[in-house]
Protein backbone atom coordinates (compact mmCIF):
# COMPACT_ATOMS: atom_id res chain seq x y z
CA UNK A 1 0.00 0.00 0.00
CA UNK A 2 0.98 3.36 -1.06
CA UNK A 3 -0.11 6.02 1.98
CA UNK A 4 -0.24 9.94 2.23
CA UNK A 5 -0.36 10.90 5.73
CA UNK A 6 -1.32 14.51 6.19
CA UNK A 7 0.44 16.93 8.83
CA UNK A 8 3.68 17.59 10.69
CA UNK A 9 3.08 17.08 14.75
CA UNK A 10 4.41 14.31 17.23
CA UNK A 11 0.38 12.73 16.63
CA UNK A 12 1.39 12.14 12.64
CA UNK A 13 4.87 11.50 13.63
CA UNK A 14 3.20 8.75 15.60
CA UNK A 15 1.22 7.67 12.85
CA UNK A 16 3.58 7.25 10.58
CA UNK A 17 6.25 5.04 12.92
CA UNK A 18 2.91 2.96 13.60
CA UNK A 19 2.02 2.42 9.91
CA UNK A 20 5.89 1.51 8.95
CA UNK A 21 5.87 -1.01 11.23
CA UNK A 22 2.79 -3.06 8.78
CA UNK A 23 4.05 -5.30 6.25
CA UNK A 24 1.05 -3.74 4.20
CA UNK A 25 3.27 -0.42 4.26
CA UNK A 26 5.02 -0.28 0.54
CA UNK A 27 5.78 3.29 1.04
CA UNK A 28 4.59 6.24 3.04
CA UNK A 29 5.02 9.89 2.29
CA UNK A 30 4.30 12.87 4.95
CA UNK A 31 3.41 15.84 3.91
CA UNK A 32 4.83 18.42 4.59
CA UNK A 33 6.41 15.88 7.95
CA UNK A 34 9.27 17.12 10.60
CA UNK A 35 12.79 16.30 11.05
CA UNK A 36 11.69 12.62 12.72
CA UNK A 37 9.40 11.58 10.16
CA UNK A 38 11.80 11.15 7.64
CA UNK A 39 12.77 7.85 9.32
CA UNK A 40 9.82 5.94 8.59
CA UNK A 41 8.48 7.65 5.08
CA UNK A 42 9.26 10.62 2.58
CA UNK A 43 8.55 14.21 3.48
CA UNK A 44 6.49 16.28 0.59
CA UNK A 45 6.02 19.52 0.00
CA UNK A 46 2.12 20.05 0.39
CA UNK A 47 0.22 22.12 2.49
CA UNK A 48 -2.52 19.78 4.32
CA UNK A 49 -5.30 22.49 2.44
CA UNK A 50 -3.89 22.24 -0.69
CA UNK A 51 -6.65 19.66 -1.93
CA UNK A 52 -5.83 20.20 -5.43
CA UNK A 53 -2.20 19.28 -4.90
CA UNK A 54 -3.09 16.00 -3.35
CA UNK A 55 -4.86 15.05 -5.89
CA UNK A 56 -2.12 15.57 -8.27
CA UNK A 57 0.18 13.80 -5.95
CA UNK A 58 -1.88 10.70 -4.90
CA UNK A 59 -2.21 9.84 -8.79
CA UNK A 60 1.42 10.36 -9.70
CA UNK A 61 2.24 8.25 -7.01
CA UNK A 62 -0.31 5.72 -7.48
CA UNK A 63 -1.70 6.35 -3.42
CA UNK A 64 -3.77 3.79 -1.77
CA UNK A 65 -4.66 5.38 1.24
CA UNK A 66 -5.02 9.37 2.58
CA UNK A 67 -4.76 9.79 6.41
CA UNK A 68 -5.62 13.36 7.31
CA UNK A 69 -3.64 13.40 11.06
CA UNK A 70 -5.74 17.12 11.53
CA UNK A 71 -8.83 18.23 12.19
CA UNK A 72 -8.39 21.35 9.55
CA UNK A 73 -8.54 19.19 5.96
CA UNK A 74 -11.09 17.39 7.14
CA UNK A 75 -13.58 20.75 7.98
CA UNK A 76 -12.35 21.64 4.62
CA UNK A 77 -13.94 18.29 3.11
CA UNK A 78 -10.91 16.60 1.64
CA UNK A 79 -13.27 13.31 2.24
CA UNK A 80 -15.83 14.41 -0.02
CA UNK A 81 -13.54 15.78 -2.71
CA UNK A 82 -12.07 12.14 -2.57
CA UNK A 83 -14.95 10.55 -3.10
CA UNK A 84 -16.47 13.24 -5.48
CA UNK A 85 -13.46 12.97 -7.73
CA UNK A 86 -13.48 9.78 -10.17
CA UNK A 87 -9.98 9.43 -10.42
CA UNK A 88 -9.86 9.48 -6.71
CA UNK A 89 -13.13 7.79 -5.45
CA UNK A 90 -10.93 4.22 -5.40
CA UNK A 91 -8.80 5.88 -2.06
CA UNK A 92 -9.83 5.81 0.74
CA UNK A 93 -9.52 8.71 3.69
CA UNK A 94 -9.67 7.55 7.10
CA UNK A 95 -11.96 10.28 8.28
CA UNK A 96 -15.18 11.61 8.28
CA UNK A 97 -17.03 13.30 5.64
CA UNK A 98 -17.47 17.09 5.73
CA UNK A 99 -20.73 16.90 7.18
CA UNK A 100 -19.50 14.43 10.27
CA UNK A 101 -16.54 16.55 10.81
CA UNK A 102 -18.99 19.24 11.89
CA UNK A 103 -18.35 17.34 14.86
CA UNK A 104 -15.71 19.33 15.60
CA UNK A 105 -16.04 22.25 13.33
CA UNK A 106 -19.27 23.27 14.95
CA UNK A 107 -20.38 23.56 18.91
CA UNK A 108 -23.79 23.88 18.17
CA UNK A 109 -23.66 21.47 15.75
CA UNK A 110 -22.24 18.80 18.64
CA UNK A 111 -24.65 19.85 20.80
CA UNK A 112 -27.57 19.41 18.81
CA UNK A 113 -26.70 16.18 17.78
CA UNK A 114 -26.24 14.82 21.45
CA UNK A 115 -29.54 16.17 22.15
CA UNK A 116 -30.98 14.41 19.32
CA UNK A 117 -29.52 11.23 20.40
CA UNK A 118 -29.90 11.53 23.91
CA UNK A 119 -25.64 11.37 25.14
CA UNK A 120 -24.96 13.26 27.88
CA UNK A 121 -23.57 16.36 28.02
CA UNK A 122 -23.69 20.16 30.12
CA UNK A 123 -27.12 22.01 29.38
CA UNK A 124 -26.25 24.52 27.15
CA UNK A 125 -28.23 27.32 25.00
CA UNK A 126 -27.49 28.58 21.59
CA UNK A 127 -26.49 32.22 20.98
CA UNK A 128 -26.12 34.82 17.85
CA UNK A 129 -26.83 37.93 16.90
CA UNK A 130 -29.91 37.55 16.14
CA UNK A 131 -30.80 36.84 20.15
CA UNK A 132 -28.15 38.70 21.13
CA UNK A 133 -29.76 40.87 24.06
CA UNK A 134 -31.49 37.29 24.51
CA UNK A 135 -27.97 36.08 25.43
CA UNK A 136 -27.32 38.92 28.10
CA UNK A 137 -30.04 38.55 30.32
CA UNK A 138 -29.42 34.65 30.11
CA UNK A 139 -25.37 35.27 31.11
CA UNK A 140 -26.20 37.78 33.79
CA UNK A 141 -28.57 35.07 35.88
CA UNK A 142 -25.90 32.37 35.35
CA UNK A 143 -24.63 30.35 37.60
CA UNK A 144 -20.82 31.00 37.90
CA UNK A 145 -18.83 29.73 36.59
CA UNK A 146 -19.60 30.41 32.72
CA UNK A 147 -18.39 28.88 30.19
CA UNK A 148 -18.53 30.42 26.70
CA UNK A 149 -17.82 28.37 23.59
CA UNK A 150 -17.26 29.82 20.05
CA UNK A 151 -18.86 27.67 17.47
CA UNK A 152 -16.37 26.73 15.20
CA UNK A 153 -12.90 26.12 14.59
CA UNK A 154 -10.26 28.75 16.83
CA UNK A 155 -7.18 27.12 17.08
CA UNK A 156 -8.02 25.66 20.30
CA UNK A 157 -8.54 29.45 22.02
CA UNK A 158 -12.31 29.61 21.71
CA UNK A 159 -13.03 27.91 25.04
CA UNK A 160 -12.98 31.16 27.42
CA UNK A 161 -14.28 29.91 31.80
CA UNK A 162 -14.99 33.04 33.62
CA UNK A 163 -15.93 33.20 37.29
CA UNK A 164 -17.34 36.93 37.17
CA UNK A 165 -20.71 37.61 35.21
CA UNK A 166 -19.08 40.84 33.78
CA UNK A 167 -16.10 39.08 32.31
CA UNK A 168 -18.17 36.57 31.17
CA UNK A 169 -20.36 39.76 29.30
CA UNK A 170 -17.87 41.29 27.79
CA UNK A 171 -15.89 38.38 26.22
CA UNK A 172 -19.31 37.13 24.82
CA UNK A 173 -19.94 40.65 23.67
CA UNK A 174 -16.66 40.34 21.63
CA UNK A 175 -17.31 37.12 20.14
CA UNK A 176 -20.45 37.99 18.78
CA UNK A 177 -19.86 41.97 18.20
CA UNK A 178 -16.35 42.32 17.13
CA UNK A 179 -15.97 39.07 15.86
CA UNK A 180 -13.07 38.26 18.28
CA UNK A 181 -12.93 34.22 16.85
CA UNK A 182 -13.88 35.64 13.21
CA UNK A 183 -17.00 33.74 12.07
CA UNK A 184 -16.39 31.09 14.42
CA UNK A 185 -17.47 33.30 17.16
CA UNK A 186 -20.59 34.27 15.57
CA UNK A 187 -22.49 31.67 17.22
CA UNK A 188 -21.70 30.81 21.15
CA UNK A 189 -22.58 28.10 22.84
CA UNK A 190 -22.99 28.65 26.71
CA UNK A 191 -23.13 25.88 29.09
CA UNK A 192 -22.90 24.46 32.54
CA UNK A 193 -19.60 23.84 34.29
CA UNK A 194 -19.20 20.31 35.16
CA UNK A 195 -16.93 19.28 37.89
CA UNK A 196 -14.75 16.53 37.43
CA UNK A 197 -11.73 14.44 36.00
CA UNK A 198 -11.47 14.74 32.04
CA UNK A 199 -9.98 11.64 29.52
CA UNK A 200 -10.22 11.13 26.22
CA UNK A 201 -11.72 8.48 24.69
CA UNK A 202 -11.32 7.24 20.62
CA UNK A 203 -12.49 5.30 18.40
CA UNK A 204 -12.08 3.92 14.88
CA UNK A 205 -15.51 4.05 13.24
CA UNK A 206 -16.38 2.03 9.89
CA UNK A 207 -19.84 3.81 9.90
CA UNK A 208 -21.38 0.92 11.65
CA UNK A 209 -19.35 -0.85 13.69
CA UNK A 210 -16.22 0.70 15.72
CA UNK A 211 -13.65 -0.49 17.78
CA UNK A 212 -12.12 1.53 20.95
CA UNK A 213 -8.36 2.33 21.08
CA UNK A 214 -6.36 2.71 24.50
CA UNK A 215 -7.97 5.58 26.62
CA UNK A 216 -5.74 8.55 27.49
CA UNK A 217 -5.19 11.73 29.80
CA UNK A 218 -3.77 14.66 28.46
CA UNK A 219 -2.53 17.77 30.46
CA UNK A 220 -3.40 21.09 28.90
CA UNK A 221 -2.05 23.76 30.80
CA UNK A 222 1.60 25.23 30.35
CA UNK A 223 2.41 25.27 33.88
CA UNK A 224 2.73 22.39 36.43
CA UNK A 225 -0.52 21.51 38.63
CA UNK A 226 -2.43 22.68 35.30
CA UNK A 227 -1.86 26.45 36.07
CA UNK A 228 -1.49 28.98 33.43
CA UNK A 229 -2.25 28.94 29.70
CA UNK A 230 -3.88 26.35 27.70
CA UNK A 231 -1.70 24.84 24.96
CA UNK A 232 -2.12 22.13 21.91
CA UNK A 233 -1.20 19.23 25.30
CA UNK A 234 2.02 19.17 27.43
CA UNK A 235 2.12 15.64 27.78
CA UNK A 236 -0.16 12.42 27.94
CA UNK A 237 -0.72 9.03 30.11
CA UNK A 238 -2.55 5.70 29.37
CA UNK A 239 -4.49 3.73 30.44
CA UNK A 240 -5.89 6.01 32.78
CA UNK A 241 -6.36 4.46 36.00
CA UNK A 242 -9.80 5.52 36.66
CA UNK A 243 -11.42 4.10 33.44
CA UNK A 244 -11.80 0.49 34.53
CA UNK A 245 -14.40 -1.67 33.15
CA UNK A 246 -17.44 -0.70 34.43
CA UNK A 247 -16.72 3.20 33.45
CA UNK A 248 -15.98 2.45 30.39
CA UNK A 249 -19.26 0.08 29.63
CA UNK A 250 -21.16 3.54 30.66
CA UNK A 251 -18.91 5.29 28.22
CA UNK A 252 -19.67 2.88 25.64
CA UNK A 253 -23.31 2.26 26.22
CA UNK A 254 -24.14 6.09 26.63
CA UNK A 255 -21.09 7.43 23.99
CA UNK A 256 -19.74 5.69 21.59
CA UNK A 257 -22.67 3.75 20.75
CA UNK A 258 -25.31 6.16 20.43
CA UNK A 259 -22.55 8.55 18.71
CA UNK A 260 -21.65 5.69 16.01
CA UNK A 261 -25.54 4.39 15.58
CA UNK A 262 -26.72 8.41 15.51
CA UNK A 263 -24.25 9.29 12.97
CA UNK A 264 -25.39 6.20 10.64
CA UNK A 265 -29.32 7.34 11.60
CA UNK A 266 -28.41 10.46 10.07
CA UNK A 267 -26.79 9.50 6.86
CA UNK A 268 -23.68 10.91 7.82
CA UNK A 269 -21.01 9.39 6.66
CA UNK A 270 -17.97 8.76 8.86
CA UNK A 271 -15.20 6.09 8.36
CA UNK A 272 -12.62 7.34 10.86
CA UNK A 273 -11.38 8.37 13.93
CA UNK A 274 -13.51 9.81 16.61
CA UNK A 275 -12.21 11.55 19.44
CA UNK A 276 -14.29 11.91 22.65
CA UNK A 277 -13.24 14.29 24.95
CA UNK A 278 -14.89 13.22 28.26
CA UNK A 279 -15.34 14.62 32.12
CA UNK A 280 -16.10 11.88 35.10
CA UNK A 281 -18.62 13.33 37.09
CA UNK A 282 -18.68 11.57 39.60
CA UNK A 283 -18.45 8.40 38.39
CA UNK A 284 -20.70 9.42 34.87
CA UNK A 285 -19.25 10.54 31.87
CA UNK A 286 -19.96 13.51 29.86
CA UNK A 287 -19.21 14.70 26.53
CA UNK A 288 -17.29 17.91 26.34
CA UNK A 289 -16.49 17.42 23.35
CA UNK A 290 -16.00 15.55 19.80
CA UNK A 291 -13.10 16.09 17.77
CA UNK A 292 -12.80 14.33 14.32
CA UNK A 293 -9.35 13.08 14.21
CA UNK A 294 -7.06 11.99 16.94
CA UNK A 295 -5.60 13.66 19.70
CA UNK A 296 -2.26 15.09 19.83
CA UNK A 297 -0.47 14.10 22.46
CA UNK A 298 -2.39 11.05 22.76
CA UNK A 299 -1.80 9.30 19.86
CA UNK A 300 2.08 9.72 21.34
CA UNK A 301 0.66 7.22 23.88
CA UNK A 302 -2.13 5.44 22.59
CA UNK A 303 -0.30 4.32 19.08
CA UNK A 304 2.73 2.57 20.96
CA UNK A 305 0.11 0.56 23.17
CA UNK A 306 -1.80 -0.30 19.87
CA UNK A 307 -0.78 -3.55 19.27
CA UNK A 308 -3.08 -4.12 16.08
CA UNK A 309 -1.48 -3.40 12.59
CA UNK A 310 -2.85 0.15 12.21
CA UNK A 311 -2.88 -0.53 8.36
CA UNK A 312 -5.48 -3.81 8.96
CA UNK A 313 -7.51 -1.53 11.11
CA UNK A 314 -7.81 0.75 8.26
CA UNK A 315 -8.58 -1.87 5.82
CA UNK A 316 -11.10 -3.26 7.90
CA UNK A 317 -12.66 0.60 8.30
CA UNK A 318 -12.85 0.56 4.39
CA UNK A 319 -14.29 -3.42 4.23
CA UNK A 320 -16.97 -2.04 7.18
CA UNK A 321 -15.82 -5.31 9.23
CA UNK A 322 -14.75 -3.95 12.01
CA UNK A 323 -16.79 -6.31 13.58
CA UNK A 324 -14.54 -9.13 12.89
CA UNK A 325 -11.33 -7.38 14.76
CA UNK A 326 -10.24 -7.10 18.23
CA UNK A 327 -8.40 -4.66 19.57
CA UNK A 328 -5.43 -5.58 22.16
CA UNK A 329 -3.50 -3.56 23.84
CA UNK A 330 -0.20 -3.50 25.30
CA UNK A 331 -0.53 -3.92 28.94
CA UNK A 332 2.38 -1.80 29.74
CA UNK A 333 1.78 1.71 30.58
CA UNK A 334 2.81 4.78 28.51
CA UNK A 335 3.88 8.60 29.48
CA UNK A 336 4.81 11.20 27.35
CA UNK A 337 6.01 14.79 28.20
CA UNK A 338 6.17 17.45 25.71
CA UNK A 339 9.11 19.13 25.30
CA UNK A 340 8.35 22.86 24.13
CA UNK A 341 10.03 26.04 23.13
CA UNK A 342 10.67 28.88 26.13
CA UNK A 343 7.91 31.07 25.77
CA UNK A 344 4.79 28.97 24.49
CA UNK A 345 1.75 29.14 24.15
CA UNK A 346 2.91 32.99 23.80
CA UNK A 347 5.67 34.35 21.43
CA UNK A 348 8.78 32.16 21.08
CA UNK A 349 11.95 31.32 18.92
CA UNK A 350 12.91 29.17 16.36
CA UNK A 351 15.95 27.56 15.25
CA UNK A 352 17.58 26.80 18.23
CA UNK A 353 19.49 23.04 17.94
CA UNK A 354 18.35 20.40 19.37
CA UNK A 355 20.94 17.47 20.66
CA UNK A 356 20.78 14.53 22.53
CA UNK A 357 17.77 12.46 21.00
CA UNK A 358 18.20 8.54 21.41
CA UNK A 359 17.34 6.14 19.00
CA UNK A 360 13.95 4.98 19.70
CA UNK A 361 14.17 1.33 21.98
CA UNK A 362 11.78 -1.34 22.66
CA UNK A 363 10.69 1.25 26.01
CA UNK A 364 11.03 4.52 24.67
CA UNK A 365 10.36 6.85 21.28
CA UNK A 366 11.31 10.45 20.97
CA UNK A 367 8.61 11.84 18.70
CA UNK A 368 9.29 14.61 16.70
CA UNK A 369 6.53 17.35 16.37
CA UNK A 370 8.07 21.15 15.88
CA UNK A 371 11.29 20.31 14.26
CA UNK A 372 13.23 20.91 11.40
CA UNK A 373 16.38 19.47 9.86
CA UNK A 374 19.06 21.53 8.44
CA UNK A 375 21.72 20.47 7.20
CA UNK A 376 23.26 17.26 9.57
CA UNK A 377 21.61 19.47 12.55
CA UNK A 378 17.98 19.63 14.45
CA UNK A 379 16.34 22.41 14.71
CA UNK A 380 13.14 23.86 16.43
CA UNK A 381 10.88 25.00 14.30
CA UNK A 382 7.47 25.08 16.06
CA UNK A 383 6.44 25.51 19.78
CA UNK A 384 5.83 22.01 21.12
CA UNK A 385 9.12 20.52 20.12
CA UNK A 386 9.12 16.82 21.12
CA UNK A 387 7.30 14.29 22.97
CA UNK A 388 9.08 11.51 24.54
CA UNK A 389 7.03 8.50 25.05
CA UNK A 390 8.30 5.39 27.20
CA UNK A 391 6.29 3.04 28.55
CA UNK A 392 6.94 0.33 31.55
CA UNK A 393 5.49 -1.45 33.71
CA UNK A 394 3.64 1.33 35.92
CA UNK A 395 2.82 4.62 35.09
CA UNK A 396 5.47 5.71 37.72
CA UNK A 397 8.23 4.29 35.70
CA UNK A 398 7.14 5.28 32.10
CA UNK A 399 7.49 8.98 33.50
CA UNK A 400 10.40 9.03 35.55
CA UNK A 401 12.11 7.32 31.95
CA UNK A 402 10.16 9.80 30.03
CA UNK A 403 11.25 12.61 31.83
CA UNK A 404 15.00 11.13 32.58
CA UNK A 405 15.14 11.53 28.50
CA UNK A 406 13.42 14.99 28.52
CA UNK A 407 16.36 16.01 31.04
CA UNK A 408 19.45 14.81 28.48
CA UNK A 409 17.91 16.57 25.41
CA UNK A 410 18.80 20.35 24.91
CA UNK A 411 17.95 23.07 23.27
CA UNK A 412 17.78 26.96 24.05
CA UNK A 413 14.70 27.39 25.92
CA UNK A 414 13.63 24.06 26.67
CA UNK A 415 10.73 23.78 29.05
CA UNK A 416 8.61 20.91 29.84
CA UNK A 417 6.28 19.92 32.57
CA UNK A 418 7.80 17.68 35.25
CA UNK A 419 3.98 16.85 37.17
CA UNK A 420 2.23 14.74 33.94
CA UNK A 421 0.50 12.09 35.79
CA UNK A 422 0.25 13.91 39.38
CA UNK A 423 -2.96 12.79 39.82
CA UNK A 424 -2.50 9.51 40.23
CA UNK A 425 1.17 9.17 42.27
P1 LIG B 1 -13.04 22.16 24.46
O1 LIG B 1 -12.30 22.97 23.45
O2 LIG B 1 -14.49 22.04 24.25
O3 LIG B 1 -12.34 20.86 24.76
O4 LIG B 1 -12.85 22.92 25.84
C1 LIG B 1 -11.56 23.21 26.33
C2 LIG B 1 -11.48 22.87 27.80
O5 LIG B 1 -12.42 23.64 28.53
C3 LIG B 1 -11.85 21.43 28.11
O6 LIG B 1 -10.78 20.55 27.92
C4 LIG B 1 -12.28 21.52 29.53
O7 LIG B 1 -11.17 21.51 30.40
C5 LIG B 1 -12.92 22.87 29.61
N1 LIG B 1 -14.38 22.76 29.49
C6 LIG B 1 -15.10 22.79 28.35
N2 LIG B 1 -16.41 22.66 28.60
C7 LIG B 1 -16.53 22.54 29.93
C8 LIG B 1 -17.64 22.36 30.83
N3 LIG B 1 -18.89 22.31 30.39
N4 LIG B 1 -17.38 22.26 32.14
C9 LIG B 1 -16.12 22.32 32.62
N5 LIG B 1 -15.04 22.49 31.84
C10 LIG B 1 -15.23 22.60 30.52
Amino acid sequence: MNILLLGSGGREHALAWKMAQSPACTKLYIAPGNAGTPAYGENVHLSVSDFEGIKAFCIDKKIDLLLPGSEEPLVLGVFDFFANDPALQHIPVIGPSQSGARLEGSKAFAKEFMLRHNIPTAAYREFSEANFEEGLAYLSEHSLPIVLKADGLALGKGVVISSLHEEAIAEYTEMIKSAKFGDASKKVVVEQFLTGIELSVFALSDGKNYVLLPSAKDYKRIGEGDTGLNTGGMGAISPVPFADAAFMKKVEDRVVRPTVAGLAAEGIVYQGFIFFGLINVEGEPFVIEYNCRMGDPETEVVMPRLQNDLLELFSAVKGQNLDKVTVSEDPRAAATVMLVSGGYPEAYEKGKEITGIPAPTADQIVFQAGTKADGGKTLTNGGRVLAVTSLASDLQQALAHSKETAESISFGGKYYRRDIGYEFR
